[in-house]
């Protein structure tokens, strides 16, 4: 596999010093997608002197308003605007020779904006790495006639107040050349853009434009010949040998190469870095000519993971195992699209059965997939992998600096690494012949992103499996219900292993309180005697136990006991939750926190109290409960400090620490090999704001902490808190009976007319002002029902439980259908004439949650 060029942004010199004039001469004219107009395509002049054909992904450089930016070409064959008189400006820069990504993703990326209705460049800017991301930099340099300026104005300056530009100019003319936010920050102005347009008026400095890549990634430069000077165009000599040398070697040459050649033309023995300088001088001059273009490659090297790749006796597959194996495998051997679920109760040995199609179709030369839902699940898994595939194994996720991930993406893209283990966001990876993908814990709603760009990796995957004829597998050991109802439907083909892989291992036994009564004798309100005991018992026996509560901090409500007052959030319609360790109180939603108050905001008296718990309370209580134990903390606010809860879950794996409190995130995947006693506190209120994904929720909740209880030899039990003991979701996941649960909770869909029976696509309108969004909802309602969509129904506008987000205020429309086709071709007519700006709009095609 060829390894991709980009261009040198070091040699850049912009078109122009001042603003590209615009043009109406004709041309080829292209769009292009900018992060500073998410929805909405600019479209500019083709630089046909760049010798690049526009192509779909093609990063580009662009003028855009006063400075430059990043963008991407999204339709190379843009037709001319509807205006009379219009001018273009010319892309500035074809940043790559080809798009950075291979052609089977653009398609890809291609498809996920036209299903989820969202703008193509945001998909193509996220399937590149930050570290690939320019960015752009102003420098601003003093000139010789700035320096006297600057000293006669600092010579006179003393007692008069200066105006900003002076004060720029003493600045600049100080530190003779400085990136404009360093000069903001020096001159403690925002706005800078007249000062400096005014020194530059005088030639008192210079402007120059700068392109930075951060990834630090060990790379080779090239340099390609674009075309040769046309014939009676003025060549200095300077520049004719290195000419000459490149239309000989008719191929790129690189840049060592050169500075060889031109070195031993010119007398050698000059000092090498001036010599170097030199060339890279007449270089940008010749790039600023047309005549050549300087590329770069990259040459990534395996990441060294701390953790050593221990051996591990190879696992004997069981006969069911096996069986199903040699089922997929068939799909893999012929090249064929196959979307399969893999289901199996924790322990029946998932993982080794898709390690194992994997290392199949490795050994075919095709490459694979696998995804993660918990960025804190993959170290683990990253050493098992890196026993079995070794340096052919890449990991992505958000968690890795710019550097490693720009590096393991060139990995990939060169093709050094084949097998690609990852969270969400890897699902773009720059494979290529892919022929397994496999979607670990596929029921986890993180696979879902809202923000923009709207996709969920694991549609993602199965229309990536389509179009790469390759074999999707869905891992799941509570399937969500969309997708159980596709493998019962025969849609998906569905692999059972029944067995826990480790002989003996029984499933834990599940005791459901009902915290009614435990109340209403008296007992603790948090924690039942039950409870107590059991975990009194598991820690003498020097076992460990797992307790989940599903909210971080300390208490979710604080609320004045004078006058009922609860805090809420001054941007948000939702209660502030109490951080007591961190001091404040932090909106969950936004993120906003406040310092604690001592009086009620509304009555002033001093009767705030905290009510309810979450995990640091429950940490609280356990510790002073079991003075001589330790007890951890796994939740967002841990995972925000990885270090930390590396640490943390080696403690309590090796029994360091002894009870590891935790929100949903203890209940997925870890293998903790102590672990006997499983509580669960609130149950029925853990699973967030209701939609009609709660009970699908609570149900996979339950059932995987409960999971966590008991491996190998140990019988493990779990103890289930609620107040609603009768909820089928609740029922169901204690007899460890999903079958029973999908049957009631189809018949809910059913009723209510929720997926898989139909299709949702929620329209929500975000608004400052609350009256024009509750107006943008209405019109958009109306526009939506007048074209009377076959099997459609569109309510709204309603105002959702979450009605104030931010500061801004929200509307939903809800669309449910079983066109979806009509409904997206619908849509894409109303969004291309919105009567208001697409901004305040957010589209999400199949949601996850609906509040
Ligand atoms: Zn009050
Ligand atoms: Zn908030």
């Amino acid at each position: 596999m060829a390894n991709p060029k980009t261009t040198d942004t070091a040699l850049w010199v912009p078109a122009a010093e001042a603003e590209p004039r615009p043009t109406t001469v004709p041309g080829r004219l292209v769009q292009v997608w900018t992060r500073q107009f998410p929805y909405e395509n600019l479209t500019y002049l083709w630089p046909e002197a760049a010798g690049v054909e526009p192509q779909v992904g093609l990063r580009v450089v662009v003028p855009l308003r006063n400075r430059r930016v990043t963008g991407y070409v999204v339709d190379p064959q843009a037709t001319p605007l509807d205006r009379p008189g219009v001018r273009y400006k010319p892309v500035d820069l074809v940043l790559d020779p080809q798009p950075l990504c291979p052609p089977t993703l653009v398609r890809l990326l291609r498809w996920a904006a036209d299903y989820y209705l969202q703008p193509l460049g945001a998909y193509l800017h996220l399937a590149i790495p930050p570290g690939l991301h320019a960015l752009h930099r102003a420098e601003v340099r003093i000139t010789p006639a700035g320096l006297q300026a600057a000293a006669e104005w600092a010579a006179g300056a003393r007692q008069r107040r200066l105006p900003l530009w002076a004060r720029v100019l003493l600045y600049v003319a100080e530190a003779r050349k400085a990136t404009l936010p360093k000069v903001r920050r020096a001159v403690g102005s925002r706005s800078l853009h007249a000062a400096v347009q005014y020194l530059r008026a005088r030639g008192w400095v210079e402007v120059r434009e700068r392109l930075h890549q951060r990834a630090k990634v060990p790379k080779t430069t090239v340099v390609h010949l674009v075309r040769p000077p046309a014939d009676g165009e003025r060549v200095p000599g300077a520049y004719r040998d290195i000419l000459t040398y490149l239309t000989q070697a008719g191929r790129d040459v690189l840049l060592e190469e050169l500075a060889e050649q031109v070195r031993d033309a010119e007398s050698s023995g000059a000092d090498p870095q001036v010599a170097q300088r030199r060339l890279r001088d007449r270089l940008r001059r010749m790039v600023a000519r047309g005549w050549i273009q300087v590329y770069v490659q990259y040459h990534p090297r395996p990441i060294v993971w701390d953790a050593p790749v221990g051996s591990e006796a190879p696992v004997v597959l069981n006969d069911e195992q096996r069986a199903v194996l040699e089922s997929l495998q068939k799909y893999v051997e012929a090249g064929t699209f196959h979307a399969g679920v893999l289901y199996g109760v924790t322990g029946s040995g998932k993982t080794e059965v898709y390690l194992r199609l994997i290392e199949a179709a490795v050994r075919r030369g095709k490459t694979a997939l696998v995804l993660m839902p918990e960025i804190a699940l993959i170290p683990a898994v990253t050493q098992r992998f890196r026993r079995q595939f070794g340096d052919l194994l890449a990991v992505l996720h958000s968690e890795m600096t710019p550097a490693q991930r720009t590096s393991e993406w060139w990995r990939i893209r060169t093709g050094e690494a084949r097998i690609v283990l990852g969270a969400r966001s890897a699902i773009f990876a720059p494979l290529e012949d892919v022929g397994v993908l496999v979607v670990d814990e596929e029921q986890d709603g993180s696979y879902r992103q809202d923000e923009l760009p709207v996709y969920n990796a694991r549609e993602v995957a199965l229309a990536r499996a389509r179009f790469e004829n390759a074999v999707a597998l869905l891992v799941t050991a509570t399937p969500s219900v969309e997708t159980y109802a596709h493998a019962r439907q025969g849609t998906y083909g569905l692999y059972r292993l029944t067995q826990r892989a480790v002989p003996g291992a029984v499933l834990p036994e599940v005791v459901l309180v009902d915290m009614r009564d435990a109340y209403a004798r008296g007992s603790h309100p948090f924690f039942s005697p039950l409870l107590m005991t059991s975990l009194r018992e598991t820690l003498d026996r020097g076992e460990t136990a797992i307790v989940l509560i599903n909210r971080r901090g300390y208490a979710p409500f604080v609320q004045c006991r004078a006058c009922g007052h609860v805090l809420t959030c001054s941007q948000c319609s939702i209660h502030m939750v109490l951080h007591k360790k961190a001091g404040v109180l932090r909106c969950h939603y936004c993120d906003a926190t406040e310092p604690v108050p001592k009086r009620c905001p509304v009555c002033e008296r001093p009767y705030l109290i905290a009510t309810g718990i979450g995990t640091e309370r429950v940490q609280a209580l356990l510790e002073r409960e079991f003075p001589d134990v330790r007890v951890g903390v796994l939740d967002r606010d841990t995972l925000s400090r990885p270090r930390e809860l590396f640490r943390l879950l080696g403690d309590f794996y090796e029994g360091r620490v002894q009870v590891l409190v935790g929100t949903q995130m203890v209940a997925k995947g870890h293998h903790f090999p102590r672990v006997t006693l499983v509580g669960v506190l609130e149950a029925d209120t853990s699973t967030g704001l209701p939609d009609f994904r709660s009970h699908e929720r609570l149900f996979q909740l339950i059932t995987q902490v409960v999971g966590r209880s008991g491996r190998a030899d140990r019988p493990g039990r779990a103890i289930i808190q609620t107040y609603r003991p009768e909820h089928y979701a609740i029922r169901y996941a204690c007899q460890h009976d999903y079958e029973g649960f999908f049957r009631e909770e189809l018949a809910y869909r059913q009723r209510f007319q929720y997926p898989p029976f139909t299709s949702i696509v929620l329209l929500t309108v975000v608004h400052p002002e609350h009256a024009l969004a509750r107006q943008y909802a209405q019109t958009l309602t109306e526009l939506l029902t007048e074209r009377s969509i076959p099997q459609t129904q569109v309510h709204g506008p309603v105002q959702p439980l979450l009605w104030r987000l931010q500061g801004k205020y929200r509307y939903h429309v809800l669309i449910r259908t079983t066109d979806r086709r009509a409904v997206r071709q619908a849509l894409r007519d109303v969004l291309g004439r919105l009567p208001f700006r697409r901004d305040f709009l957010r589209v999400q095609v199949d949601p996850y949650e609906l509040v």
